[in-house]
């Protein structure tokens, strides 16, 4: 049984329980840290709230899931405390895949189970609490997917599914297959692509009272020193709200700004330092009027509202 822990949201109408804001792990094979300092990371953020975990198969081309399993193989009690989402779809070239000459996309139901099965092992878990598919599929069959999902399911091997970066018609058609709720819908939000709040995606995910998750909140890092006049305009207006509700650092401004929208994003933070994750979870506390939300718009946009 999982630990109980305050302040988990669930994340669509009976589905799982995340906290507010989602470690993500794209980058783990930057960090430069050893198993033993993973596993230190993984318990300060679990320490701090953040205990859902955000992976895919590819990150680090191939390596991240494993990275991780290495950790939680050092204490294998810290799988109870933690809810791992992880992805499968997008297949890359390379060396580990000498057969391809491009990257491409595989929602067939053998890829998906295989891709479940390698996730499974590199994590060194039995079962993964959600299962996104990562990008949309042009050649995707969804009663294809539907019957993935239903033997995952069925196996134990995934609790609930959910997508990333698709289109609201997108999510329809899919979800029109299945017999359980799709959960969740991944996709970028940040004051300088936000193109999610006005293409109906999140409107869609408002009244299926499904919850977004939010990928690059902080725009890659380039919104600390992008130099093109959107970043300048953007970073001005953050660093003025910033002293007005009296924040930290303008990324706690942005993270109010994601969780400003009615269909409550949880943001997903993509430093590998704990002290950037405590200054996530102290920004859970600011709140901005709905002026100063559309002041960041206003910047970002570089016009006033129609
Ligand atoms: P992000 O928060 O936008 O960017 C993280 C980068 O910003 C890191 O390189 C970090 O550097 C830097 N940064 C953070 N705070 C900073 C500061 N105060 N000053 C300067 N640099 C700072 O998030 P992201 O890594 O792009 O994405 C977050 C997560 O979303 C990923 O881990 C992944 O789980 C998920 N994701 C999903 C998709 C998808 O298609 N579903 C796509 C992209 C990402 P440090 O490491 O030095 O702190």
């Amino acid at each position: 049984m999982k630990e109980k822990q305050e302040k988990k949201k669930e994340i669509a109408p009976n589905g799982p329980h995340f906290s507010e804001l989602v470690q993500g792990y794209w980058r783990l094979g930057d960090w430069g840290m050893s198993p033993q300092q993973r596993l230190t990371f993984l318990k300060q953020h679990v320490e701090l709230g953040v205990t859902t975990v955000d992976h895919a198969d590819i990150y680090g081309y191939y390596q991240c899931e494993q990275l991780f399993g290495e950790a939680l193989a050092l204490d294998k009690s810290m799988r109870d405390t933690i809810e791992i989402v992880t992805k499968c779809d997008i297949k890359l070239c390379g060396e580990k895949n000498p057969d391809w000459k491009v990257n491409h996309y595989n929602t067939s139901k053998a890829h998906i189970i295989e891709s479940v099965n390698r996730s499974l092992a590199r994590l060194n878990v039995d079962n993964i609490d959600v299962l996104l598919l990562h990008r949309p599929d042009a050649l995707m069959d969804a009663d294809e997917v539907a019957e993935a999902f239903s033997e995952l399911k069925q196996a134990g091997k995934v609790n609930d599914f959910g997508v990333s970066n698709f289109t609201p018609r997108q999510f329809e058609l899919l979800q029109s297959r299945l017999e359980a709720p799709l959960v969740t819908n991944q996709v970028e939000i940040n004051p300088i692509n936000f193109e999610v709040v006005h293409d109906g995606t999140l409107d869609l995910l408002q009244q299926l009272r499904v919850k977004p998750m939010a990928w690059s909140c902080l725009a890659g890092g380039s919104i600390f020193h992008g130099q093109e006049a959107q970043y300048v305009r953007v970073r001005e207006e953050l660093e003025a709200i910033r002293q007005e509700v009296g924040a930290s650092t303008i990324e706690q401004v942005i993270y109010a700004w994601i969780r400003r929208l009615p269909s409550d994003p949880l943001p997903i933070i993509g430093s590998g330092k704990i002290e950037r994750v405590q200054t996530a979870v102290e920004a859970l506390s600011i709140e901005l009027t709905r002026e100063q939300w559309f002041r960041i718009w206003i910047a970002s946009k570089g016009h006033g509202v129609p």
